[in-house]
């Protein structure tokens, strides 16, 4: 309960012990040579980046952002730390790119260049990105060693690094295999002209599949949040969240009701059904309904009944003990007991992806940040 007699409906609890030991498995993956970059965009994969930047500095050497806003939150909480902006700076944002010291991503000579022009005194670091089939931003391959070499000649900038996004890492490895081979002969190229610049392209994916073609950085989000895009991985992980809500009713409910908007779910018996304090507003899916999505309430699974609302939705207690009552907790993500509910199985629910489902959260969920330093 806060002070002003309001108790909390929606949780998300935040793991650092997690975040920790994930970024410790990414870094053994890939090897002592490799440097880490945590993408720590879109607030952290919705775990609040400052707090999680803090919790991963020691273990990466930069990080890596969308936007001037995120890189401005983030400095403030990791002052030492480079910060990558990875998506393409508004050209009225530069200058103050340049004035704080971040790391913007140019995709050709021209945006280098414009970049050069803000330098004052000393030169301003930037990153190329190379478009070796991802087709969002980045100058083509075909294109690179010309540009490079034109960026290169530019004075007063510094070509720390070169990159490449992966488009199809966990769904395609016989297209990636092919774009990391071409990759690879290209970076050779580039090193020759750009020695000092850093090289990277794998992200979480590529980065437990393929971890021998690290080159000089990865650049992983979701696994630092112990969520594995490739289910083969996901024991080397630990999540990071779990996301809590709280019976607000136990009623009982006669044959031939209807249960939450559309009434597309219909009682055939008497049952009894819990109504939770959560609804697709505090980011819990609205296309999970109807598609035998589950909590953990007393760690047993319970299916949700009818439509996700805003600010509510149903599920069944009916098999669960008779003392269940308002006020309890209610797991949507995360374990109890022997039970397991995953970020990946809520977004297979929605139809949707676990980047999705993690970034979705809402503006009511109280987040609570957690160290378990010794926990096993
Ligand atoms: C988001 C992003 C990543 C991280 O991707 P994950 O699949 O979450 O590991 C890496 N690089 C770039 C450029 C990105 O935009």
């Amino acid at each position: 309960m806060n002070p002003a007699g309001e108790s909390w409906r929606v949780r998300a609890e935040i793991d650092h012990g997690a975040l920790r030991h994930n970024a410790a498995a990414m870094r053994k993956a890939v090897g002592d040579h490799t440097g880490l970059i945590a993408v720590v965009k879109a607030d952290g994969y919705g775990h609040g980046g400052p707090a999680v930047a803090q919790t991963l500095a020691p273990f990466t050497e930069q990080f890596g952002v969308a936007t001037l806003g995120e890189a401005r939150a983030v400095r403030a909480a990791v002052p030492d730390k480079d910060i990558l902006i990875l998506s393409p700076c508004l050209p009225d944002e530069r200058k103050a790119v340049v004035d704080e010291g971040f790391i913007p991503v140019v995709s050709s000579t021209a945006e280098a260049k414009a970049y050069a022009q803000l330098a004052e005194s000393t030169s301003v670091r930037i990153h190329l990105s190379i478009d070796t089939g991802m087709g969002r931003i980045g100058v083509w391959q075909d294109d690179a060693v010309k540009t490079v070499r034109d960026i290169a000649a530019l004075g007063s900038v510094d070509l720390e690094s070169v990159s490449t996004h992966l488009p199809v890492a966990d769904s395609d490895p016989d297209f990636t295999a092919e774009e990391l081979a071409a990759w690879d002969r290209l970076v050779a190229q580039l090193r020759l002209i750009v020695p000092g610049a850093k090289f990277h392209a794998l992200n979480s994916a590529a980065s437990l599949k393929v971890p021998r073609l690290a080159a000089d950085r990865i650049r992983p989000g979701l696994a630092l949040y112990g969520v594995s895009p490739l289910p083969d991985f996901q024991k080397l992980l630990r999540p990071v969240l779990a996301l809590k809500t709280r019976i607000t009713l136990v009623r009982d409910v006669g044959p031939g009701r209807g249960i939450s908007y559309g009434r597309d779910f219909i009682t055939t018996k008497p049952m009894r059904v819990a109504t939770l304090a959560a609804g697709y507003a505090d980011g819990y899916p609205r296309q999970t309904s109807n598609q035998g999505a589950q909590v953990l309430i007393r760690g047993e699974r319970c299916p949700i009944l009818g439509r996700v609302t805003m600010d509510q939705f149903m599920v069944d207690v009916t098999d669960l003990p008779r003392d269940v009552a308002p006020g309890e907790e209610v797991v949507l993500c995360g374990k109890e007991g022997d039970e397991e509910i995953t970020v990946g199985e809520i977004a297979a629910w929605a139809g949707t992806i676990s980047w999705d489902i993690l970034t979705r959260l809402g503006k009511r969920v109280v987040v609570q940040h957690r160290d378990f330093w010794n926990r096993g």
